[in-house]
């Protein structure tokens, strides 16, 4: 940023759930630069997406105009890639395209009942925008049926949280690894997911903490860890019970903690007897003597912490897995004090925040059970309005319910989607774009013709996150604030805008006054909604601090970096611990399908790669989907990197480039996400873990040809 700018301007990183702080540099009303702050996540340091990833708000591409489909254009399966959309939508009116969407929604609504409709909201939008959309659905629609894609990130992990210490969120915040003995990461990639985050880790581990990096992929963290435990793809259960076993063998017990401050501990001894180091060694691969080795080290720590990922969550058993950790903590007492605990990282820039403020079919804000009557009853007139008491439909089932028979009085028949894509995101993608193509009416709000817009029926222009102010929540609980840098492009409009025009045309009677949109009144509103968690942290106070930590209760409070130190959130105030046993992937690999597929993500690019794909540095560090494979399963297979591979799932297939990764395992193959070309979802498989309602991303049966 040493250039001459017209402004500077103070936001929050788009990206991954870090939150680093940024600073916008602005000339001729373009982002010329992005500069590191110094916020309490990122201490001026930035990743390479952070920093570059700015220019995709000016590419040409962006929707600049309300688009409507034109009469009798098929909505195109065949080619899920948009590409010159005018063949299938004419430019309309903003009047024209709210009027049309308004219209056909309440239409649904009122011929088929509440629950005809369902809205996906966004982790990448704001706080305001996620809590005006769930009221939206809420009050508007008339049903719970609003999701999101934590639905798909760590939805099994804050079912086993939210059961076993009472709260969702992380217990201590990342660099409180600076206080850790022992900093056990499984399930995890932090160099690339969480960039900024992982510093943190190397400068611990400089300083004599000891990393465990526990993961099937042999990842970048690994020549910083003390040791590396690459178990097989889904023995985490297995792996995870055999280090508790270790711990109550060796008699290590925190007897004290277990006693004052845990309960149901001898369900799970009983059930962890099974389960020894030397009986669990062949199940996951990792030998016995390592296993009781790190067992130890991890009781025995001052402070050991435990920070995840995907690679728990994304599992038919992911809220098991997330069972084990809490547990694996709680028998060593190693939790309710600095540099130790259960993080669970957060994927998107807003995920914790937008889950935090109902964006969730099961809950009202903060985490008021829909079906309790107290919660139900203090929303109701909060409102003004009559809700639904019972939890609505997630992600994954929303999907199914789009293509329910028509005597199906829970059919899907309309919906709003704001900022995500599902036709890229979702897994078994020919499923899931079939249910989209399918809606009797598809209203999809985001920045460009996205592989979901193009089923939509009404797409509306929207604007990118430098063109508004908002607040967003970091894996920390940190409340962010972003400010407006650029005003969005042509006849674009913020979000907080288009959700207001279309309650309006369903018939809600609100006022939102104030500039952009009324977004500090939205604030204050969700304030009152959750004061429980963010009381203390008004509008003003963030305008002055930038970032502030939740639970903040009042004006003094600096907000609570660790919690847990005296109780659990918990009914009994204890930890309630629940025993896991091994439940196989839904879809084991078989002579048919030999190879199992791991899907995630890569550093350069997010997610559904509609923002990073269209940033002139990321894409011309990555320009093109890869699959990665170790030297024995390419050897195995007689390839070479750079040969065309395909990879065939019984639901889908991709053609794609492959490239040696020795940190991949034997007989398996990583593929990310990103790539709409080589989209690796089309192969994934929709089975469900039964708690949190997340689809096994990370694991399915796939085979392999040349070519
Ligand atoms: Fe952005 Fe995450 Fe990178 Fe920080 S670590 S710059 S929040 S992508």
């Amino acid at each position: 940023g040493s250039q001459q700018v017209d402004r500077k301007v103070d936001s929050v990183c788009p990206f991954c759930g870090v939150g680093c702080l940024i600073t916008y540099n602005v000339k001729d009303e373009k982002i010329v630069s992005v500069d590191g702050r110094d916020g309490p996540a990122n201490h001026s340091r930035l990743c390479v997406k952070g920093r570059f990833g700015f220019d995709y708000a000016h590419h040409p591409q962006r929707l600049t105009q309300p688009l409507i489909r034109r009469p009798g254009v098929p909505k195109n399966l065949d080619a899920p890639r948009p590409g010159d959309w005018r063949e299938a939508f004419r430019e309309a009116t903003w009047d024209e395209a709210l009027a049309l969407a308004a219209g056909k929604l309440k239409d649904l609504r009122d011929t088929h009942g509440k629950k005809a409709l369902a809205g996906f909201g966004s982790a990448k939008g704001s706080n305001e925008e996620a809590y005006l959309f769930q009221k939206l659905v809420r009050t508007g629609f008339g049903s719970n049926n609003v999701d999101h894609c934590t639905r798909l990130c760590h939805a099994s992990s804050v079912a086993a949280l939210l059961e076993g210490v009472g709260s969702g969120a992380v217990s201590n915040q990342v660099n409180d690894v600076a206080h850790a003995e022992l900093i056990f990461v499984i399930g995890s990639n932090p160099t690339a997911n969480h960039p900024v985050a992982a510093t943190w880790m190397k400068n611990a581990a400089k300083r004599g903490a000891k990393i465990v990096l526990a993961d099937p992929r042999r990842t970048d963290l690994s020549t910083h860890a003390w040791r590396t435990l690459q178990f097989k793809a889904d023995t985490d259960v297995a792996m995870l019970n055999a280090l508790i076993h270790a711990v109550i063998d060796e008699g290590l017990v925190d007897e004290a903690f277990v006693r004052d401050r845990a309960s149901n501990y001898e369900a799970l001894r009983e059930n962890v007897k099974g389960y020894s180091p030397e009986a669990m060694a062949p199940i996951c691969g990792v030998p016995a003597e390592t296993l009781r080795e790190v067992a130890r080290a991890f009781a025995t720590a001052k402070g050991a912490m435990v920070l995840w990922g995907m690679g728990i969550s994304q599992h038919v058993h992911g809220t098991d897995n997330a069972r084990c950790l809490i547990a694996l903590v709680t028998v060593t007492g190693q939790i309710g004090k600095p540099g130790s605990g259960l993080h669970p990282l957060r994927g998107q820039n807003n995920v914790q925040g937008a889950s935090d403020a109902g964006l969730i079919p099961m809950m009202f804000p903060n985490y008021q059970r829909v079906d309790n009557a107290g919660a139900h009853a203090w929303f109701e007139d909060f409102w003004g309005m009559p809700l639904d008491d019972k939890p609505g439909y997630t992600v994954v089932e929303i999907m199914h319910k789009a293509l329910a028979p028509d005597d199906d009085p829970h059919k899907i028949r309309g919906m709003y989607i704001m900022g995500e894509n599902p036709a890229m995101s979702d897994p078994d993608l020919n499923h899931a774009r079939h249910a989209l193509a399918s809606l009797e009416h598809l209203v999809v709000q985001d920045i460009f013709m996205t592989e979901t817009a193009w089923l939509a029926d009404v797409v509306l222009p929207a604007s990118a996150w430098p063109e508004k102010t908002g607040t967003v929540s970091n894996t920390d609980r940190m409340v962010q604030l972003g400010k407006r840098a650029l005003n969005p492009p042509g006849e674009a409009k913020p979000d907080l805008w288009i959700i207001q025009q279309l309650a309006k045309r369903i018939g809600l009677p609100w006022h939102y006054e104030g500039e952009e949109s009324g977004v500090a009144a939205v604030y204050e509103e969700m304030r009152q909604a959750m004061h429980a968690a963010i009381a203390g942290i008004t509008w003003e106070r963030l305008q002055r601090e930038s970032s502030v930590t939740y639970p903040c209760l009042s004006a003094e409070d600096p907000g609570q970096p660790t919690v847990f130190i005296e109780r659990f959130p918990t009914a009994t105030g204890r930890v309630r611990l629940v025993p896991a046993d091994i439940i196989p992937a839904n879809e084991r690999p078989d002579a048919e399908y030999p190879f199992v597929l791991i899907t995630g993500r890569q550093l350069e690019h997010w997610h559904t790669g509609s923002m990073t794909r269209r940033t002139t540095v990321l894409d011309a560090l990555e320009p093109m989907a890869t699959a990665s494979m170790n030297q024995a399963s390419l050897e195995a297979l007689g390839l070479q990197p750079g040969d065309v591979i395909t990879i065939q799932s019984r639901r889908g297939e991709v053609a794609i480039h492959v490239r040696r990764d020795d940190g991949t395992p034997t007989g398996a193959v990583f593929v990310p996400f990103a790539y709409y070309e080589a989209a690796a979802n089309l192969m994934t498989n929709a089975a469900l873990d039964p708690f949190g309602k997340i689809p096994e991303f990370k694991y399915c049966a796939v085979r392999i040809a040349r070519g």
